[in-house]
């Protein structure tokens, strides 16, 4: 964005920015920019005002929190303001706050502060008169938010009545309404089978639920809250005179907490707990944005008072943004294995996640097309934990004239053969087979990966390497390798060749169904691989089976037979896999066993806990040596689930179906 030249028509201009943004956020529960970006701009706009005071003015966003609500509900103003607090972006503004406060209070001494995550959803106001839940509110603009009593009755959480009966004549608590991920993911998931509009984030679907003008829509969205201060409470009731205490009268009350709260000493246990939460970010049922750091005493906080928008006592130390905003430079087409095209996002490099990234996944055409994105559009890029980054939407204010459309490519990019896209298929595909090099390299990944021929130390890079020097051009070259070219390759030396050269002889030695499965047959995946095994015995069997043989197998379709028989009607196919056998791949022959000696053909079984003795794959292998099917979850066609020690959610399904549950006993009688 061109900056303006003079502060007071940039300050004009980021103002009717924020307030947009605002209401688009606080109002319609619908950012159209990521927090990242909104947060630059309130920042540039705070940097701005602190140069220039004479152009602080009382409506400037920086002086306010949120929005002004103008929705249906009743308003209530809030009788000790709803305020935000500050950031700090990184570990050093963090040690300005602490120092600040330190200055401030004229002491060196470590300060006590209360962790807590900074939980990603709306902050509301509970008052409970006499112990009974009378009425709650949005914070609105920090003075004035709006009636949602009936809305946050629906939540099970929150008691309508405190517990015990030592409770103040009136009290008012703080917290934060949100969404479980598994809930969103749940929503959006209804949301889309219905072809209805999916909510951003958790935050959003948060804020859009709980200011529903009809409460039953409220009641259905299961949210969460928890308690994190106290507003306005009566004199007849004594206060504890630290925060973590006060947090403990709150949950005697009956009103939940967070269970992640803790009480650290000084700069350094804050930062000690900010990393021990980032790390477990991704596992935490709730989306969280930050860590607030809180100073425990109430005297001290006191003491520091209050600024504009946000308590001085307190800072919300934020995590790296997962959302970010860049521009789409182009678009490339990745060819897979199975030869699909996948279109990736080349993006202008940006820092998102904690991580730089160029590139990001656009899944297939139909991505494409409900992103509606072109080539030079602004777009908003998501990463979380180690999920790929992906693509989640276009800002449209944003894109130049000259966007280009994203054109389906009619030829692959790497070996120039004709692409097709089957019918119902959102995935286009080049049909170059083996002879591109696209998907011999992948195939030949897929070859040597752990679950298939399992050769050690043979990675991706090195598969790269060893075919642009054109030293493997098919899956059979790889036994032809030599030690002697290996070792000539920049960073191998000797010994590596030698370790390489000994892990691809011993991968010689393999199985029947992993050998199928190594072939990279497209939707032969481990399971039906061993099934296919296991009918046909040889190898010869398969080549020759029809469509209809195929089919008679287990977990077999017109879909998987067809892609078995075409993989083998292939001549590159089939040579392959002779040559294979002359080079000395070689399995022990499946023993052809009669009904007799499989007892426990037809059954299921599902394993779980941690059995004595006995690994569970183990135990799975052996059940399955005696024709039993072995799944991963119970259900009504469960024959038995054998149940080790600490079982959990699959023991407690089984006892709610009824399903015969058994001991490691069972397995070691058979
Ligand atoms: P904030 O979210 O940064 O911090 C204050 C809020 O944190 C509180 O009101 C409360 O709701 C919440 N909170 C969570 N856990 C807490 C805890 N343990 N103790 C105290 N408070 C806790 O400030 P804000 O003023 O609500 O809003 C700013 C946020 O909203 C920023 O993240 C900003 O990026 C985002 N925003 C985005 C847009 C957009 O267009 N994308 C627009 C407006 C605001």
């Amino acid at each position: 964005m061109s900056k303006a030249t003079f502060p007071e028509e940039r300050v004009n201009q980021l103002r009717a920015l924020i307030n947009d943004y605002n209401y688009q956020y606080y109002v319609l529960d619908e950012p159209s920019v990521p927090d990242s970006e909104y947060d630059r701009l309130l920042r540039e706009l705070q940097a701005l005002e602190k140069a220039h005071p004479d152009l602080i003015s009382s409506d400037s966003p920086t002086q306010r929190v949120g929005a002004k609500p103008d929705t249906g509900f009743a308003e209530v103003v809030h009788q000790l303001p709803m305020l935000s607090l500050d950031n700090a972006m990184n570990e050093l503004e963090f040690k300005e706050f602490d120092k600040r406060i330190k200055n401030r209070l004229n002491d060196d001494t470590d300060i006590e502060y209360v962790c807590e995550p900074k939980l990603d959803g709306l902050a509301v106001s509970i008052l409970y008169e006499n112990g009974v839940l009378v009425q709650a509110a949005t914070r609105g603009d920090g003075s004035v938010g709006e009636n949602i009593t009936q809305n946050i009755r629906t939540i099970k959480s929150i008691p309508l009545k405190l517990r015990g009966n030592n409770w103040p004549q009136r009290f008012e608590v703080r917290g934060e309404v949100f969404m479980l991920k598994s809930t969103f993911d749940k929503l959006n998931q209804q949301a889309r089978a219905a072809g209805a509009k999916t909510f951003v984030n958790p935050r959003n679907a948060a804020a859009g639920s709980l200011r529903q003008l009809d409460p039953n829509i409220t009641a259905q969205r299961s949210l969460s809250f928890y308690a994190y201060s106290m507003g306005l409470v009566s004199e007849d009731f004594e206060l504890a005179d630290t925060h973590f205490q006060r947090l403990i009268q709150i949950k005697q009350l009956g009103l939940p907490i967070c269970d992640e709260v803790q009480v650290v000493k000084g700069m350094q246990g804050c930062l000690s707990y900010y990393h021990s939460i980032l790390e477990r970010r991704e596992q935490l049922p709730y989306e969280i944005d930050g860590v607030v750091e809180k100073v425990n005493s109430i005297d001290i906080q006191e003491q520091l008072g209050f600024v504009a928008r946000a308590p001085r006592w307190a800072v919300a130390l934020k995590f790296p943004a997962q959302e970010e905003l860049t521009v789409l430079q182009g678009v490339d087409f990745q060819v897979g294995r199975t030869g699909a095209l996948t279109p990736v996002a080349r993006l202008r490099p940006i820092f998102v996640g904690g991580v730089t990234v160029s590139n990001a996944t656009l899944h297939n055409m139909d991505e494409i097309e409900r992103l509606g994105v072109k080539i030079g559009d602004t777009v908003i890029i998501r990463r979380a934990g180690d999920v790929i980054p992906q693509v989640v939407s276009v800002i449209p204010d944003k894109r130049p004239i000259d966007a280009q459309t994203i054109d389906t490519p009619t030829n692959c990019p790497v070996c120039n053969s004709v692409v097709e896209r089957e019918q119902g298929e959102a995935v286009i595909r080049c049909t170059g087979g083996l002879i591109c090099s696209a998907q011999r390299n992948e195939a030949i990944k897929h070859f040597a990966s752990r679950k298939a021929m399992n050769i050690d130390g043979l990675g991706d890079k090195l598969v790269d390497i060893f075919s642009q020097l054109g030293m493997i051009n098919s899956l059979s070259d790889l036994y032809r390798l030599q030690h002697q070219e290996i070792a000539q390759l920049e960073r191998m030396g000797d010994k590596s060749a030698e370790n390489l050269v000994n892990a691809i002889e011993k991968s010689k030695a393999t199985t029947f169904p992993k050998f199928l499965y190594a072939l990279g047959i497209r939707e032969v995946g481990e399971v039906t691989a061993k099934n296919i095994a296991n009918h046909f015995f040889t190898i010869d069997a398969i080549i020759n089976a029809t469509k209809q043989e195929l089919e008679s197998v287990e977990d077999v379709g017109p879909v998987v037979a067809h892609h078995v028989r075409s993989f083998f009607d292939n001549e590159l196919n089939s040579n392959q896999v002779k040559e294979l056998m002359e080079l000395g791949v070689h399995w022990p022959e499946i023993e052809h066993k009669s009904e007799t000696e499989l007892p426990l053909k037809g059954k299921t079984f599902v394993v779980t806990g941690t059995l004595e003795g006995i690994s569970r794959s183990e135990a799975k292998a052996k059940l399955e040596s005696l024709g039993a099917k072995v799944a991963g979850s119970v259900s009504k066609k469960t024959t038995a689930l054998i149940a080790g020690a600490n079982a959990g959610s699959k023991l407690k399904k089984a006892e709610e179906l009824g399903i015969q549950v058994l001991g490691i006993e069972y397995l070691l009688s058979l």
